[in-house]
This record gives C-alpha cells, sequence and structure tokens, in this order.
C-alpha cells in the first residue's frame, strides 16, 4: 500500500553514467559494467511499477543505444547528463553548448523524440555557473534539475527555491529548474535527495524524512546504476586508494533494498510528469548577483514551455 501524499510522489531520476569515466578519469571509455547496472535498476523499476527519468551521459549512449531504447520502450523519460561528464566550471560557455548539444542530438537521434531535460555532472550549476541556463534555453532544454538548494564546499545554492520555479534569464528565455530534495533543520537546508545519504542513512530514517519534505514540497530523488553494485570498487583494475573505496562504496550493500522499500512505499514519477502537473512561480535571473538572494517576481505561469534551440541543426539523411 503506497503511501499518499500532498505533493504527489516523489521524482525518481537516475543519473546514467559510469563510476570509472564520471568519478576517476574522463576519458576512460564506458564500460560494459555500466549497462549491467542501468539493466538490474531497469529490472528494479519494472518490478516496483515505477516511471522513472533517466539522465543519460552522452558518452554512454553513443557506446550502448540499445540501453537508451530500452529506457524508452520501459516508459522512462530520457532526459541528458551532458556529454563527457566535466563539470560546468571548467568549460567555457562555448564548450558548454557544443557539449549539451551533441549529448542532447546524440539521444534525440536515438530515442526520436525531443530531450526536454538536463542534469549537470556532479550538480555543478552553482552561483558562479549560472550563466548555464542560458545555454540550456539556447540548446532548447524546457527544465533543468541540477540545483541542490545546500551550501555544501563542492556544490548547492543555500538560498534556491526549494520548490521548482520559472527562470527568468538575462536573454528574455525561461527554463524551469526542478532542485534536489532538501530537509529543513536548524535553521538550514541538509540534501536528502541522494543516493549517497540514502546509502549512508538507515532506511527507516531516509523515508521518514523524505515523508516530511514531501507534506511540504515536491521530493526529487536521485540516484546512479553503479550505487547498486556491491563489488565495483573491489573488482575494477584501477589504482583508487582505499579511502576513495570506502568513501565511495559505502552503503552499496544496503541500497538496493532501501531504493525498493522507498519505491514502494512512495512510488515514483518522472520529472515530466512533476513539472507539467501544476503551475510554478517564477523568479528572476536578470536582478541575481553573486552577492544578492534571488527574487520571485512573479506568482505564477504556465507549465513547460518549449524555447527555439540554437544547437546547429542536425544534416538531412
Ligand atoms: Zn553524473
Amino acid at each position: 500500500m503506497r503511501t499518499t501524499l500532498a505533493n504527489g510522489p516523489p521524482v525518481i531520476s537516475i543519473d546514467v553514467e559510469d563510476w570509472p569515466q564520471s568519478t576517476w578519469n574522463r576519458d576512460l571509455p564506458i564500460t560494459d559494467r555500466a549497462v549491467d547496472n542501468t539493466r538490474r535498476v531497469l529490472r528494479l523499476l519494472r518490478e516496483t511499477e515505477v516511471r522513472a527519468t533517466m539522465f543519460v551521459l552522452g558518452k554512454l549512449a553513443e557506446r550502448f543505444p540499445d540501453l537508451v531504447k530500452e529506457m524508452q520502450a520501459d516508459g522512462h523519460e530520457v532526459a541528458c547528463h551532458g556529454y563527457g561528464h566535466v563539470e560546468i566550471a571548467q568549460q567555457s560557455p562555448d564548450e558548454f553548448l557544443a557539449d549539451i548539444c551533441r549529448a542532447k542530438d546524440l539521444l534525440e537521434q536515438i530515442t526520436g523524440e525531443q530531450v526536454k531535460g538536463y542534469r549537470a555532472p556532479d550538480f555543478s550549476i552553482v552561483r558562479k555557473t549560472l550563466w548555464a541556463f542560458d545555454a540550456l534555453a539556447e540548446a532548447g532544454f524546457e527544465y533543468d534539475s541540477s540545483i541542490v538548494p545546500v551550501r555544501l564546499v563542492r556544490y548547492g545554492i543555500p538560498d534556491w527555491p526549494v520548490q521548482p520555479a520559472h527562470v527568468r534569464l538575462a536573454n528574455g528565455r525561461t527554463i524551469l529548474e526542478a532542485p534536489l530534495a532538501t530537509f529543513r533543520w536548524f535553521g538550514k537546508n541538509w540534501p536528502v535527495g541522494g543516493g549517497g545519504y540514502h546509502r549512508l542513512l538507515p532506511g527507516c530514517v531516509s523515508r521518514s524524512l523524505a515523508r516530511k519534505v514531501m507534506g511540504a514540497a515536491p521530493f526529487v530523488f536521485y540516484c546512479h546504476p553503479y550505487e547498486f553494485d556491491v563489488r565495483e570498487l573491489e573488482e575494477i583494475p584501477l589504482p583508487i586508494p582505499l579511502t576513495v573505496r570506502l568513501h565511495q562504496g559505502a552503503g552499496r550493500r544496503y541500497f538496493e533494498p532501501r531504493f525498493v522499500s522507498f519505491v514502494r512505499e512512495f512510488g515514483g514519477q518522472r520529472v515530466q510528469d512533476l513539472l507539467s502537473s501544476r503551475h510554478w512561480p517564477e523568479i528572476d535571473l536578470r536582478t541575481f548577483s553573486l552577492d544578492s538572494p534571488l527574487k520571485q517576481i512573479s506568482g505564477i505561469v504556465d507549465s513547460l514551455r518549449p524555447e527555439e534551440s540554437r544547437c546547429p541543426a542536425r544534416p538531412e539523411p
């Protein structure tokens, strides 16, 4: 029996990538292990009757296009995780635009459908890389789901709204942002949406936190197929230091049963289902500076709205 919540079921989003390439060395090829891990997630989603959003890395889609078709055939939303998994701050705006256009085009060629959503590698849309929204809107993305409204060393924008919002950009365009789930405690937002926290916290604790969040705001959950792979870090032939193995491998043995309990209790939905389910407020990046808080400028505007793409046109076959 699934729990009914005021803000609907959680968004289940999976960042489909290969741990060695996305975390250890961006130049490594995508391995078959990523395929096996992704198929395991697809099986669990079938068994629990949940449709999710799969943010697929372009480099993985290029090597394993049939895996992307399997996601699509199961009714999941195929969205974009960029091409090479390079953090945005390490790219120029032109390099970033080329990366997202390449990945979006690859996914659209494989699925034959428009790709609406984007998630940045390592949640790397932070205060100093908010220019990425202009590129995303120019590339034709309708929404982003990269911002974690917390203060962490590597990522996060602590004063970002915890609800989805239309972001009005300097170029006049808008893009919807669906931030990752956070929990308000002792006057601060704490990240509770992601795989790492669900690997480390006991299942009953993370479900209890999620229940509280979902009473007040939509819950955007994320994880990676490799988090279901208990033996990966022992078996891959790379010189990974023990500290990294411990940090990245902690709790993987508990992850699958915790994930299954989570979706069995709450169900799940795709990002595009959440965003089209109601109207969202608008915030204005034109009044934004690096040291000022964000302003909400209007009440409610329409939900998903397509923008014209500036990606280079695909040549006719
Ligand atoms: Zn990633």
